[in-house]
């Protein structure tokens, strides 16, 4: 039976959101948390933009080292042949990669101006395909931007040419956040019927519909027969009105009525970290988490007024469609509100070895407390906020790949 798998784009569509950043080391952590949760895949980042070649290295150094051990990471960049050889140069070892070329008439003459027709979209697209398995790649998704303005019989063609070249998946973005759950549910499955691949859902919010979209679309894709990939971003952070919040698709996909018998979430999602995945996003992307956010916003399982608090209170299923243990919640958080010693770009061996020492991290000697100090500096200054423990842990544990994940040199 097919079943629902989940890309993770936070690294990808979350980052090139305005405004908004992640330091290299914020974005380890992220594959690092993902990859906890039973993440299928982590859209990881641009191998064709220079200064994440150190960053996408270390990681694919993560995976040989066993630190991500089940999630796939993935590169993302454009489906055209240069991106694909300058992809090879740079990171020889990357071994998912998605592919992405618009294929809406809106954005075919609107964006290429007369100089790319149809037929050369899916050329481009083709040969692209081919050069990226010919370097090795191990699995490659083929991006339809803009797919849900596209003409379905010509995203056919597109589909269809794209799996007689070996893709291996087909990404259907609904860019621009235009569908329904009723027009996304028939494309997904007449995607899935007719070109016989997985398909990926890539849902945006401008109409408030992305998470409503994406399992929707699942819902068409695997009605017609195959896995269907649902694209996400933590805390739904991602252009414009955002992308389909991670957390928010796995309540959807597990507790929404019927839904998750006839359409299971593959793998094991362990939703227990989402708390945890939440508020690390909300502090790395400096975004607060909208208090009424599906599961990990603060008034998730608030409750004040007479009927419903008296209610919870006899049975919670009264009023909560699920408990917030379940979400990882309910555990104290501590706060300081006395004195404070931090770790950061100006600190000193004192302070460091206080704070490491509350974190139950000790060093062999001097030189190394020194060592990961000096990491920790550069750290705070990428970031320009204190470091969280798991990030200070991460540091002193793998200081070389912090090493390369701080290392930051401009062309001359
Ligand atoms: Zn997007």
């Amino acid at each position: 039976m097919p079943e629902i798998y989940l890309i993770d784009v936070t690294n990808r569509d979350g980052v090139q959101t305005a405004k908004l950043g992640l330091s290299k080391l914020e974005k380890t952590m992220i594959n690092i948390y993902l990859n906890d949760m039973g993440v299928f895949q982590s859209e990881f980042g641009f191998p064709t933009t220079r200064h994440e070649i150190n960053y996408l290295k270390a990681n694919l150094e993560l995976v040989e080292m066993g630190v991500l051990k089940h999630i796939r990471l993935g590169g993302w960049i454009r489906a055209i042949i240069e991106d694909v050889e300058t992809t090879f140069q740079l990171i020889p070892d990357i071994k998912h990669l998605n592919l992405s070329i618009s294929t809406s008439d809106q954005m075919i003459n609107g964006k290429f101006q007369g100089r790319r027709k149809r037929h050369d979209i899916i050329k481009d697209m083709t040969e692209a395909v081919d050069a990226a398995r010919a370097h090795g790649a191990e699995s490659i998704g083929v991006n339809a931007e803009d797919a849900s303005r596209t003409d379905i019989n010509y995203l056919l063609e597109f589909g269809l040419a794209a799996r007689e070249h070996g893709a291996d998946r087909l990404r259907y973005c609904d860019t621009l956040g235009y569908d329904n759950p009723f027009t996304i549910y028939d494309n997904g499955r007449i995607l899935a019927e007719k070109v016989a691949l997985p398909i990926e859902l890539h849902c945006h919010n401008d109409l408030g519909m992305a998470v409503a979209n994406s399992i929707s679309g699942a819902m068409g894709v695997i009605d017609g027969g195959q896995d269907a990939y649902i694209n996400t971003t933590i805390n739904g952070i991602g252009e414009r009105a955002g992308n389909a919040d991670l957390i928010a698709v796995i309540l959807a996909a597990t507790k929404s009525k019927e839904t998750a018998t006839r359409y299971p979430l593959g793998g094991s999602i362990k939703l227990k970290l989402a708390s945890k995945i939440a508020k690390f996003a909300e502090y790395a992307f400096k975004v607060d988490i909208p208090i009424n956010q599906p599961g990990v916003g603060a008034n998730a399982f608030a409750h004040s007024s007479g009927i419903h608090a008296d209610g919870v209170l006899k049975d919670p299923e009264n009023y909560e469609l699920y408990s917030y243990e379940e979400l990882g919640r309910g555990d104290p958080i501590k706060v300081e509100t006395g004195r404070e010693i931090i770790a950061g770009q100006y600190s000193g061996t004192a302070g460091f070895g206080h704070v490491m020492g509350k974190l139950e991290v000790s060093f062999k000697n001097r030189e190394e407390a020194n060592e990961i100090l000096e990491l920790v500096r550069y750290a705070n200054v990428e970031s320009q906020k204190p470091l969280v423990e798991e990030e200070l842990k991460f540091i002193a544990r793998y200081p070389e790949i912090a090493k390369k994940l701080l290392t930051l040199t401009p062309l001359t």
